[in-house]
């Protein structure tokens, strides 16, 4: 018998018509003989209705609080599907993740799972009951919930598959699959058959939605395949797996953008050692997470310091940072919220050279201005004005051709995988 772990993201499971829906899949798996996990998200758009009705109460909520009223919706989800199986008679348990055994630490809003004891879902398995989890929460050492942020359901499912050496770990979505680029934003987005983790690793830390960048790490560290597949239709969705030597071929795998960030500028900051050890100190001991940072070539020993943050961190990091200008004696500090990140991604960039002087030049003939660039081995990333980003990534898409299918070529030897990249 094989144990498959699914998850159910939030639209998928947005009302009980969805509800039914999932639990008659659930049913066909079960039929078909294997054991079943389920993680859901919570309902439709309740995290965010959620989050709304905090800041009706408070500007910036308790974060312990915040984890309390974030972890319902996970929780009702996991017992309306319950409810929904029981009613097509298969047996099946509720649990929240501290009933699953799911620790984390302590740091409320972004925690981390560190350890799962799956005793009592090794139990209900035992008695052929599915059980459904809760996603995106666990329990700190203080016995109290946090959340794994945004997203994080993914990160409940594939670390329970880990623990529970799973078959496999399934993501089923409102989506086919992983594609090329948002077909939102550019129709001729093509599904993938297949990506590599550090791919998408790179995509999801790069704004694409499609799985929380801390599933796709815990996958890669774990060795969990992950399928990304559609929740309405069973069609082969998009596998997650290590790189094989032929993926090296797609110069470009895909492209993201990402419109939640904002930019921070210290300005007129003394070009003196240790300035940037101290501006980035304040930020770690508030667990703000910078993505980018550009300090400029200083002129009279002054220079600007850019770096970019989470919308949502922007209050945080004017509170830690404002008393720093005064401190360091620079000249102030402003945030832009008007920026995205557009970035293009590919395990090939590592054997092709060039295609940084490609997105570049894509960019420019669009009179598209960048204010700021990144690299990874296998990423390019530009912050560009928010305005432009749609643009940007339906150019880029063309540009590079993604919406044809990359030729299969047959298996080569090929020198194992440079570290260096050429780009
Ligand atoms: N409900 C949470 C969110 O919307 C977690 C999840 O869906 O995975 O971010
Ligand atoms: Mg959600």
């Amino acid at each position: 018998m094989a144990l498959f772990v699914q998850k159910y993201g939030g639209s998928s499971v947005a009302d009980a018509a969805c509800m039914r829906r999932v639990a008659q899949r659930i049913q066909d798996t079960r039929k078909a003989g294997n054991q079943v996990v389920v993680v859901v998200s919570a309902m439709g758009d309740t995290t965010d209705n959620l989050i709304g009705l905090a800041r009706q109460v408070h500007p910036e909520p308790d974060e312990r609080e915040m984890d309390s009223l974030l972890a319902t919706g996970e929780m009702a989800s996991s017992a309306i599907l319950t409810m929904a199986l029981h009613a097509l008679g298969v047996k099946a348990i509720s649990m929240t993740g501290q009933q699953a055994g799911i620790k984390v630490d302590g740091i409320h809003l972004k925690a981390k799972i560190q350890e799962i004891n799956p005793r009592r879902i090794h139990h209900h398995l035992d008695q052929g009951c599915v059980v459904v989890v809760a996603g995106f929460q666990g329990m700190n050492s203080s016995e109290d919930i946090a959340t794994l942020g945004r997203g994080g359901s993914d990160t409940t499912a594939v670390a329970l598959a880990a623990a529970l050496k799973a078959d496999r770990c399934q993501i089923l979505k409102d989506v086919d699959g992983v594609f090329t680029a948002n077909p939102r934003v550019v129709p001729d987005a093509r599904k993938l058959d297949e990506i590599t983790y550090d791919e998408m690793l790179e995509l999801a830390s790069a704004g694409s939605e499609v799985l929380q960048s801390r599933a796709v790490e815990f996958a890669k560290n774990y060795g969990v395949v992950l399928e990304v597949m559609s929740s309405f239709e069973v069609k082969p969705g998009t596998l997650v797996r290590e790189e094989v030597e032929e993926m090296e071929q797609v110069i470009i795998r895909g492209i993201a953008a990402d419109k939640n960030q904002a930019k921070a500028t210290l300005l007129g900051v003394p070009d003196t050692p240790g300035v940037a050890a101290r501006i980035f100190k304040e930020l770690a001991a508030a667990n703000i997470n910078v993505d980018m940072i550009v300090q400029n070539v200083s002129a009279a020993g002054i220079t600007d310091v850019s770096f970019t943050v989470a919308k949502d961190d922007i209050a945080k990091t004017r509170r830690v940072i404002e008393p720093l200008v005064k401190e360091i004696r620079a000249a102030g500090l402003n945030f832009d919220p008007d920026i995205a990140k557009v970035s293009i991604v590919g395990v090939g960039m590592k054997s092709h050279s060039g295609v940084a002087y490609r997105m570049f030049d894509v960019l420019a003939t669009r009179h598209i201005n960048i204010e700021m660039i990144s690299t990874s081995e296998i990423k390019i990333s530009v912050v560009i004005r928010a305005g432009e980003a749609d643009e940007a990534v339906r150019s880029l898409h063309g540009a590079f051709n993604l919406s044809v299918p990359p030729r299969k070529s047959p298996a080569r030897r090929r020198p194992p995988a440079r570290t260096k990249s050429r780009k």
